[in-house]
């Protein structure tokens, strides 16, 4: 459940506007596009990556208090990579996964032929 930055009531998060304060939730009305808002009296640029590498070059900057652009810069643009220590067994459990038809029958072949040197 999402909360409206203004008036701080639970919103559905595919709201365009809130039901409760008529605050505009969503970029141009459109679900797929969201509108960042600041949830006091400050700036979002403060926090936002495209303020601090000056980037940005909408006219509200540097006292936007709603944008449809912002990014938190204490997050990532892009997601961390798999570290190497484990990028080996997780392309291991990728091709097992791919492959787990051919991975069941060479299992099964396998169980058979020591079934019959058992004997
Ligand atoms: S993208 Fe928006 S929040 Fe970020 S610096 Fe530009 S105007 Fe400010
Ligand atoms: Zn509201």
């Amino acid at each position: 459940m999402f909360t409206c930055p203004r008036c701080k009531q639970p919103v559905n998060s595919q709201a365009a506007t809130c039901p409760h304060c008529n605050n505009q939730l969503k970029a141009f009305g459109h679900p797929g596009m969201p509108l960042y808002q600041s949830t006091n009296e400050e700036a979002l640029c403060d926090r936002c990556t495209y303020h601090l590498d000056d980037t940005c070059n909408f006219p509200q900057r540097p006292d936007a208090k709603s944008c449809t652009l912002f990014h938190d810069y204490s997050i990532p643009l892009v997601p961390e990579a798999i570290p190497a220590s484990q990028k080996g067994w997780a392309e291991i459990k990728n091709w097992l996964y791919r492959h787990r038809g051919l991975v069941a029958i060479a299992l099964l072949i396998f169980v058979s032929v020591i079934l019959v040197w058992a004997r």
